[in-house]
């Protein structure tokens, strides 16, 4: 499923996924519309959704362009964000589930980022969690609106999810994280290994995200709280 899964850098350190099968494409938190447009036409693409995980501008950004570029796109985004994604067409609840791209695609619900941040999770044999600005590798989204409460518990969601989860973050944050992780846990194995991992990636210009949950267990300090 991966190879499906393309991830496009944007902006200082955002990362656009847009998920392929056959001719079509579902975009995951477009910030902006140009690379994406020029992806899809490159490779003779549809447009067929967007998910929105939140509201924030270098996640919607880009959302407008699409839609008057593709009329008939359906775009998803948590009924509670009426006013603040105000162009979607398709409005979710956490637990809702909906069929897309032949894949049966779950909403869970993931507040503290903000009031309202939904995730996308993909079941099946090889599971995928689009996961926005909730949680990344090494780290946990700033809590701008929700309560420290509210993230726990967000992240002990995602933490009952199959262990084979290939989580896909909406920032590559991952080097800084690890960093700071060290800093605090300066004999950290497991740490350390992941640091050298991801630095040698960065290093050959790839992205450190996707990451599976199983191994993101052992190193993120928030998902060992
Ligand atoms: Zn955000
Ligand atoms: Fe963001």
């Amino acid at each position: 499923k991966a190879q499906n899964i393309i991830g496009l850098r944007v902006l200082s350190d955002n990362v656009i996924w847009l998920w392929k099968k056959d001719k079509t494409v579902v975009v995951i938190d477009p910030s902006i519309h140009e690379p994406v447009i020029k992806y899809i036409d490159e490779n003779n693409l549809h447009l067929k959704a967007i998910f929105q995980t939140h509201h924030h501008s270098d996640h919607i950004g880009g959302t407008k362009h699409l839609i008057e570029r593709w009329p008939d796109v359906k775009v998803i985004a948590s009924s509670k964000e009426k006013k603040r994604i105000p162009f979607q067409n398709i409005s979710v609840a956490d637990g809702e589930t909906f069929k897309i791209l032949g894949e049966e695609v779950k909403i869970i619900e993931v507040l503290g980022h903000t009031n309202s941040h939904i995730s996308f999770f993909l079941k099946g044999k090889n599971p995928v969690l689009f996961i926005g600005d909730t949680l990344f590798s090494g780290g946990c989204g700033r809590i701008f609106e929700g309560t420290f409460q509210q993230m726990y518990n967000s992240l002990e969601r995602i933490k009952s999810l199959p262990r084979n989860t290939l989580i896909y973050c909406a920032h590559e944050y991952t080097k800084a994280n690890l960093l700071w992780a060290l800093n605090l846990n300066p004999k950290d194995k497991d740490i350390k290994n992941k640091l050298l991992q991801v630095e040698k990636k960065l290093s050959l210009n790839e992205l450190t995200i996707p990451f599976l949950l199983d191994e993101e267990l052992k190193i993120n300090l928030f998902l060992r709280a």
